[in-house]
């Protein structure tokens, strides 16, 4: 392991170590990633001893300027070094109360602190000390689960699972990061724990949930929480849309593995968090819509307005932002059906201009998202599709550029409609700018600021108002 801990950092901290005679080991993640060969910049270091001591010894080999934070109730350090991030911590054991997932903590050995680990390969540790220098110690054959890609606890997964839940989120979470798969024994242990995530708080559920989204297959974690029973408890609305009903032999899709295939298509083309979410909320008010019609089968008439209802308050119970993120989201899956729609009529120009004034600089993305939805198995669909969506992202593309929509305001403003007619804020005005808008929308009215007046006058005469002299 040597020479993994080349950096001179290690030289600096192993020195400071051997001055306080303490024993020094580099654990978790750092030690994990290096081995897989995945960037990390956050380095864990277990004292056998004080770790904020040793952080504020290491911090003098370190240079002058460097600033030592210190978390004094949790017994934990931390310094900034180029661009690394090292957390320094006395090595501890813990025991857990069952109404809470914060443990009992008492000053311990190097092997209670990798008891407490939750996965073996996080657990591992590199010797920082005389003579042993880069040694690993890996009690519970992490190295060999890295090579298998197995994902076990240290110790018997019941306890582990229980003692601190969000280890199960965790489990997931590595699974779907890493490509890992998660170890029999474990999987059945959140099965049966499964109820427990209830104690944990809803801002660490979505950290990681968020983490399953940004992997590179975000669907092997929704998969896996599905099956375990974890969605229906942290997102019952996604969890609802599993499920096929048959009437007259006539089924429809299952939505939820449709709706994680097309997470899987955005994930290949964004990694905007908030995009793919978007994936995740487009269909979630197919349930709610469902309906068998007599010689039509099963339609889901308005999913795309009721699902975009039904964002805010998904955002709010999961402790989503409610900002602008969830504005753009709620957009999106208004709007998901609208590029495709347009291809079935004979497109005009005034419906393009539509879908453009209302997706605004959002329009790229729309795109994208049309594009992930589509998972015909049927090549022969598959391909027309493709075709149908390639015909309304060049009209886009033509009216757009004609047209200028994006970002578009109407050239009247409130204002002047006011200011012309000697109103004070009141019903007329909005009447008389949405029909300018509309107007120019429908290609009714050009899109210019004498045309537009001119109009404005001639609704002013039809709602019977006076010029202002
Ligand atoms: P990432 O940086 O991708 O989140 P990580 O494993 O480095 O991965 P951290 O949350 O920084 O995650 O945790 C550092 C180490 O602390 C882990 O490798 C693991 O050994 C330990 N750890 C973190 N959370 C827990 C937990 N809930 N239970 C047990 N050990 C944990």
């Amino acid at each position: 392991m040597k020479k993994h801990i080349q950096h001179p950092i290690f030289n600096l901290i192993a020195k400071a170590a051997q001055s306080l005679n303490i024993k020094t080991y580099v654990i978790g993640g750092f030690v994990r990633d290096i081995i897989l060969e995945r960037p990390c910049k956050d380095i864990d270091i277990v004292a056998i001893g004080s770790g904020i001591e040793l952080a504020k010894e290491v911090a003098k080999n370190f240079g002058k300027n460097t600033k030592v934070t210190v978390f004094k109730n949790f017994g934990t350090a931390m310094l900034n070094y180029e661009d690394y991030q090292i957390e320094f911590v006395g090595a501890r054991k813990e025991s857990y109360d069952r109404g809470s997932r914060k443990p009992i903590v008492e000053d311990g050995t190097l092997e209670d602190d990798q008891n407490r680990r939750d996965f073996t390969i996080n657990a591992l540790a590199i010797s920082l000390n005389k003579n042993h220098v880069g040694e690993l110690l890996d009690p519970f054959n992490g190295l060999n689960d890295i090579e298998n890609k197995v994902l076990r606890t240290p110790l018997n997964p019941n306890i582990t699972y229980s003692d601190d839940p969000l280890r199960m989120m965790r489990a997931i979470r590595f699974a779907t990061q890493l490509n890992f798969t998660i170890d029999p024994a474990s999987l059945e242990a959140i099965t049966k724990n499964k109820q427990r995530i209830e104690i944990v708080s809803k801002e660490r559920i979505i950290d990681e949930l968020n983490k399953i989204i940004l992997s590179p297959t975000p669907s092997v974690g929704f998969k896996l929480l599905f099956d375990t029973g974890l969605l229906a408890i942290i997102f019952p609305e996604l969890d609802n849309l599993k499920g096929v009903e048959i009437i007259n032999g006539k089924g429809h899709k299952d939505n939820f593995y449709h709706t994680i295939e097309v997470l899987d298509n955005i994930a290949k083309n964004t990694d905007n968090l908030w995009l793919r979410w978007a994936a995740i909320m487009h269909d979630i008010a197919k349930p709610a819509t469902k309906r068998f019609e007599d010689g039509h089968g099963w339609t889901f008439h308005g999913h795309e307005d009721k699902g975009a209802r039904m964002v805010p308050q998904i955002f709010k119970s999961l402790k989503l932002p409610l900002d602008h993120k969830m504005k753009y989201v709620q957009k999106l899956v208004r709007l998901h059906l609208r590029p495709i729609a347009l291809v079935k009529e004979i497109v005009s120009d005034s419906a393009v201009r539509r879908l453009l004034y209302e997706a605004g600089e959002d329009i790229d993305d729309l795109m994208i998202l049309c594009n992930a939805d589509i998972t015909s198995k049927n090549p022969i669909k598959v391909q027309r599709y493709i075709a149908n969506f390639e015909l309304v992202n060049n009209k886009l593309k033509e009216v757009e550029e004609k047209d200028q929509l994006r970002n578009w305001q109407p050239p009247i403003s409130g204002e002047l409609i006011m200011e012309t007619f000697n109103l004070n804020p009141c019903r007329e005005v909005g009447t008389i700018k949405d029909a300018i808008r509309e107007a120019i929308l429908d290609g009714h009215l050009e899109n210019n600021y004498d045309a537009a007046y001119e109009f404005m006058l001639q609704k002013g005469k039809e709602l019977e108002l006076k010029v202002k002299s």
